[in-house]
């Protein structure tokens, strides 16, 4: 007898070369997030199911909790696993499991057994009924509910036999890894760790790019980026952050473009350099924490002209959710406490008072023209002295 944890996924659209791709990147992020986790630990997959075995004393919570952390899982059942030595000693099993889960015995239950293996003496109704008055005998206070009960218990019977009667929800989503790379603009902010996460959950590898602006922006600042990242790294894995020095273009731009379009000259600077080392990794589009109207730089017209100056596409997950949605999720991946620590980071410095709200792309593109002597020497330094920094 071991104690186990059952991993359920949602199996749409995963048939074939796709499900077995599925599973491994499962497997893979299931190891990464319990390497944190005290105890030996063993991930199999019998016949299309998904285990995690303790090999050793273990903390179910804790173990609980970090699988709720792995993408693709939608339910984490812990559970019992057996080898099959008869059924006097399955029946021995669940007695003494409801007697450790459900110190009172005053709740109704029903059996819900399923025989995937034909050979096993019981068919599954056979199980259902025996270990029920198996079940009531041991405690007689108990009632059956076929219907509605408290309590359901599940007996798997495979090679091995499970057994468990809880589930904790886990985050859905797919599995990180089965589904390419993007770049991710992460600022200190709340919004950009959560749009991180919430692409990420869609199966996507996430690096990370970070503008800084030395001395205008505090090594704190990026501190709390680092931070950032780390706690995202919780659910995405591991990731590169590239430290980008961008204080002599930021600089750049004040000197010469009009005051009123710093931000939006910046943002469409940091797509291009962001791109850059997007495509050095492999990622195939860039993501942002902008949503529509949440400030000047981020309207429709703002939005069409940064968008125009990457190549590559900008998915922007948190687009349609207002401010508090966004903290909510923020609250609940963890990363708000540091998001609301009060560094300054690099657009806060060069702001406007007021900044263009619908900006047009010809006019920017020509206030952009004020840059040319000095932006090509600018960017390709910017790149070169790059910081990238490995977290897990
Ligand atoms: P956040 O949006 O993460 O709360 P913020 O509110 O400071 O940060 P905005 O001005 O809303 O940033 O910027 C919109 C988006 O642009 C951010 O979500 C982020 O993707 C990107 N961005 C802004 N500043 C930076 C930066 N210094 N480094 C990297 N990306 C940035
Ligand atoms: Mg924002």
């Amino acid at each position: 007898m071991k104690q186990a944890f059952l991993l359920k996924y949602g199996e749409i659209g995963i048939k074939g070369k796709n499900r077995h791709l599925f599973e491994e990147k499962l497997v893979r992020q299931v190891e990464y997030a319990l390497r944190g986790v005290e105890g030996q630990f063993r991930v199999t997959r019998p016949q299309g199911r998904v285990f995690v075995e303790a090999e050793s004393e273990i903390d179910e919570r804790e173990v609980t909790e970090a699988l709720t952390r792995v993408f693709g899982v939608t339910a984490i059942a812990p559970c019992v696993y057996m080898d099959d030595t008869g059924f006097d000693d399955l029946a021995k099993e669940v007695v003494a499991y409801v007697d450790r889960e459900f110190p009172k015995k005053d709740f109704t239950f029903k059996v819900d057994a399923r025989r995937a293996r034909k050979n096993y003496p019981l068919n599954s109704m056979e199980i259902n009924a025996a270990i029920g008055e198996k079940l009531l005998d041991a405690y007689p206070t108990l009632k059956v509910d076929v219907h509605h009960p408290e309590v359901m218990l599940h007996i798997e019977v495979r090679d091995k036999i499970n057994l468990y009667a809880t589930e904790i929800p886990g985050p859905g989503g797919m599995p990180v890894g089965t589904n390419g790379r993007a770049m991710l603009l992460l600022s200190g902010g709340i919004d950009s760790p959560v749009a991180g996460y919430m692409v990420a959950k869609r199966g996507v590898t996430i690096d990370a790019t970070y503008f800084h602006a030395p001395p205008y922006t505090s090594e704190r600042a990026k501190q709390k980026v680092v931070d950032l990242a780390k706690q995202i790294s919780r659910y995405c894995g591991p990731m590169k952050l590239h430290v980008v020095n961008f204080t002599d273009i930021q600089l750049a731009i004040y000197e010469k473009c009009p005051h009123d379009e710093l931000t939006i000259i910046m943002r469409r600077y940091m797509m291009k350099i962001a791109e850059h080392f997007a495509k050095e990794d492999g990622a195939l589009g860039l993501v942002t924490g902008e949503s529509i109207g949440q400030v000047a730089s981020q309207t429709m017209q703002s939005l069409l002209v940064t968008d125009n100056a990457a190549t590559l596409p900008v998915y922007r997950p948190l687009i349609g959710f207002d401010k508090q949605e966004i903290v909510h999720v923020s609250e609940k991946i963890g990363t708000y406490e540091t998001s609301i620590l009060p560094y300054e980071d690099c657009c806060t410095i060069f702001v406007a008072k007021h900044p263009v709200t619908k900006p047009k792309l010809e006019r920017i593109v020509r206030s952009e023209r004020h840059l040319e002597d000095v932006i090509d020497d600018l960017y390709a330094k910017a790149i070169d002295t790059v910081e990238t920094i490995f977290i897990e």
